[in-house]
């Protein structure tokens, strides 16, 4: 079969990645995908939120099974679309989506169907919003709407922060009708994990634990950015929160979501806050986290486009994943400069003395070719992602690829993993 991936990041490379591992699959193709996807499938040149362009090729050329990598075609409607053409599409309806795309919408179902969460309340007026920062205290979080690509959240450690965070957002002066509406909420204390699981709207089949990082520098320090780098498994998530994540937070959102009539069909991705027993949760998305789905994949030894297919065919009663018994690991190199403003078009060497180590694979998120040679294209360039025995082995794996590869100005966590190290 033909086999459609929408998207252009390190995620969809993975995607890529599996899928044509897959004995039955003949053609991938990737709209746009990126010069790495091309190395190993066909790149298309439709943007990701033109839905009657990616309809149109998918219908020409037969496509029988589309997978949608990001937020933005899931928010704009383009699983409703395919489907009303009868086309197989793995993903969120728009209906379903908004899980993600409005962060009151998913925080006012949590709290209608008790899903753990932190206090909250939605604002869309400065000064009653003020009031409630000057009721809970500092520090406190502060969340546009809308979808900000992970920047749209502010942890202000001081009052003054805080008033300057809310006051900005509603002016619309930093994410424009994304932060019409704010979210303020409780800082929640504790350690990190992204639990995925995928849904048929009805039976719920986890993925492997993953450990996501967010922020920019080592020590979970500096701006947050899409993500610097992911390990799975992830020790944080031990079976008694795992058990808990699956009964009080992923069963009682898709069973809810049902119940709203917005049956969630794809991949339900839970940001959580574990401190000690407690589990919490941050944020849902609607697809595969990027990074974490470079680990994921390399880690998953089942072929996934049965997976997927079910998935789509709504109907996972029957699927069943295996998971290799290694660890894996990805660090995000990123452009001199992210997440602010980076250039492009650095020359990356050592692409190919890294790719001669075993068990590694580099991942392209923001690369592009200038004539034969790959150049940076994005903030988030490449993902290193290397499997091993054990998580100290699959990191040192993982930076001695980085250590072959760089750019001017190239960055990157020196960090990654040592999380899972410590536990
Ligand atoms: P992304 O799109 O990158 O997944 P997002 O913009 O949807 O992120 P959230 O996941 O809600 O936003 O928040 C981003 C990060 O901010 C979280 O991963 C967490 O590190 C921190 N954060 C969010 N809410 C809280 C909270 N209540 N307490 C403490 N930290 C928080």
């Amino acid at each position: 079969m033909k086999v459609l991936v929408i998207g252009s990041g390190g995620r969809e490379h993975a995607l890529v990645w599996k899928i044509a591992q897959s004995p039955l699959v003949e053609k991938v193709y990737c709209a746009p995908g990126n010069p790495g996807i091309g190395t190993i499938a066909e790149n298309v040149d439709i943007k990701v939120d033109d839905l009657s362009g990616l309809l149109s090729f998918a219908k020409k050329e037969d496509i029988a099974l589309t997978v949608v990598g990001p937020e933005l075609p899931l928010s704009l409607g383009i699983v409703d679309l395919f489907e009303e053409y009868g086309l197989k599409v793995f993903g969120a309806q728009k209906n379903a989506a908004i899980i993600e795309a409005s962060k009151a919408f998913s925080k006012d179902l949590m709290r209608k169907y008790n899903v753990p969460t932190a206090a909250y309340e939605v604002f869309t007026e400065v000064e009653p919003a003020i009031a409630f920062i000057d009721r809970t205290g500092v520090p406190i979080v502060i969340k546009a709407d809308g979808l900000a690509a992970g920047k749209g959240v502010i942890i202000a450690q001081t009052r003054d922060e805080a008033v300057a965070a809310v006051t900005d957002m509603l002016s619309g002066n930093s994410f424009g009708a994304a932060g019409s509406r704010v979210v303020i909420e409780e800082f929640l204390k504790g350690e990190e994990a992204s639990f995925l699981a995928f849904t048929d709207g009805k039976n719920i089949i986890p993925l492997a634990s993953a450990q996501d990082h967010k922020a920019v520098y080592d020590g979970d320090t500096g701006p947050n950015t899409g993500g610097m780098g992911a390990y799975s498994p992830a020790p944080v998530v031990t079976p008694a929160i795992h058990e808990k994540a699956m009964q009080e937070v992923m069963r009682r959102t898709v069973d809810g979501m049902a119940a709203e009539g917005r049956p969630y069909r794809g991949v339900l991705y839970a940001g959580l806050m574990i401190d000690g027993e407690s589990v919490k949760t941050l944020e849902f998305n609607a697809r595969f986290g990027d990074p974490e789905c470079q680990p994921l994949l390399m880690r998953m030894k089942s072929d996934i486009v049965p997976i997927l297919l079910a998935v789509a065919e709504k109907d996972i009663s029957r699927v069943q994943i295996e998971w290799h018994d290694k660890a894996a690991v990805c660090v995000v190199m990123a452009a001199e400069g992210y997440p602010g403003d980076y250039p492009r078009g650095d020359e990356i060497h050592g692409l190919d003395d890294a790719a001669k180590i075993q068990d590694l694979f580099v991942f392209h998120a923001g690369t592009a070719l200038d004539k034969d040679k790959f150049v940076t294209n994005g903030g988030r360039v490449l993902g290193v992602t290397a499997l091993g025995p054990t998580v100290k082995e699959a990191i040192d794996r993982a930076y001695q690829g980085v250590s072959l590869i760089s750019w001017r100005g190239a960055h990157y966590r020196k960090d990654i993993g040592k999380k899972a190290l410590a536990r």
